[in-house]
């Protein structure tokens, strides 16, 4: 059965020194054991590739890449570098590699011209935005001219989770709940529903989220929101539909980081057999237990190919 993955990240050695923002969130082993993974997209990578049997990786900057960068034209400059750069490790290989654009948020037009640029014409498949840029979020006003461009495109947007700028008082004293535990899932959870109770999904009915990390514990939580919304402060104007109608059409997640049945099966139920792709979310997780588990998953067969491979192909836009 073929196997598509997408939440697959490398560095240019330019965008480098910007990593040591996540690495405040993992442990130094794990640290040094990433960089020069990420920094390798050649035989290495492709062996790792084989050995878990992984056809195809959707390449992206591991973040937060540019979208810490406080100079905007600087910002602008390195994430097309950085695009250009992807197409050219695309072109040696591109029976196995694929790539999400890094966008510098900092300049929503830019970005959306960016995004056209890296979609039209180095055939990427989308898009990867490592959560807030120096506190904007997409759901700001600004940004509504990259959602226009990236419905128009149909290129779906994957957001990847990111620190806040600021650390809430409920992480304080707790090293371990600021990262991957724990704070990455709340905000970036908390992200899509900006993107829902803003109205993003009614203005761009064909704007399409990729969530990693089998939904960031939304699918979980479809019912609680259809339920506790109408006695909470509306969003104005108010949304015609309930919360899950948005998360069921327009947000799709990848099981990266979660190698487990149950979260699976939820994510399948909360958001539809259509909207799960398969992912690893190499080199911080380890490809084999990815590809293991895959294999064992107790799903049916037809549900396992679309989550292998078919999801993917009709998603993410060049791959066939
Ligand atoms: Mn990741």
């Amino acid at each position: 059965m073929k196997r598509i993955a997408l939440e697959e990240h490398f560095l240019t050695p330019e965008l480098a020194g910007y990593i040591e923002e996540t690495f405040q969130n993992v442990n130094k082993d794990l640290a040094a054991m990433a960089v020069p993974r990420l920094l390798d997209v050649g035989p290495e990578r492709i062996e790792i590739m084989d050995q878990c049997g992984l056809d195809f990786a959707v390449l992206s900057i591991a973040g937060p890449g540019v979208q810490i960068e406080p100079d905007t034209k600087l910002a602008v400059r390195l994430a097309e570098k950085s695009n250009d750069d992807l197409a050219e490790i695309i072109a040696q290989k591109p029976d196995r590699y694929g790539g999400l654009a890094h966008l510098a948020m900092q300049d929503p037009k830019a970005a959306a011209d960016e995004l056209e640029r890296c979609v039209k014409e180095l055939k990427f498949q989308g898009a990867m935005v490592n959560g807030q840029t120096l506190g904007v979020y997409l759901d700001a006003p600004e940004n509504e001219v990259f959602w226009e461009r990236a419905s128009a495109l149909k290129a779906p947007i994957y957001i990847h989770p990111g620190n806040p700028v600021s650390k809430p008082v409920c992480f304080e004293g707790h090293p371990g709940l600021w990262g991957p535990f724990w704070s990455w899932g709340v905000e970036t959870a908390t992200h899509a529903l900006r993107l829902i109770l803003a109205g993003v999904f009614e203005r761009h009915p064909d704007a399409k989220l990729i969530l990693g990390h089998m939904g960031e514990s939304l699918p979980f939580m479809t019912w609680r929101f259809d339920s506790r919304l109408p006695i909470s402060y509306h969003p104005e104007p108010p949304l015609p539909q309930a919360p899950s109608y948005y998360l069921k059409k327009n947000v799709t997640c990848t099981t990266s980081g979660v190698f487990d049945d149950t979260p699976l099966h939820c994510a399948l139920a909360g958001l539809g057999e259509d909207n799960v792709m398969y992912s690893i979310d190499y080199p911080f997780e380890a490809a084999a237990d990815a590809g293991k588990w895959i294999e064992s998953a107790n799903v049916s067969e037809s549900v396992k190919e679309k989550i292998c491979s078919k999801n993917a192909e009709s998603i993410l836009l060049n791959l066939k």
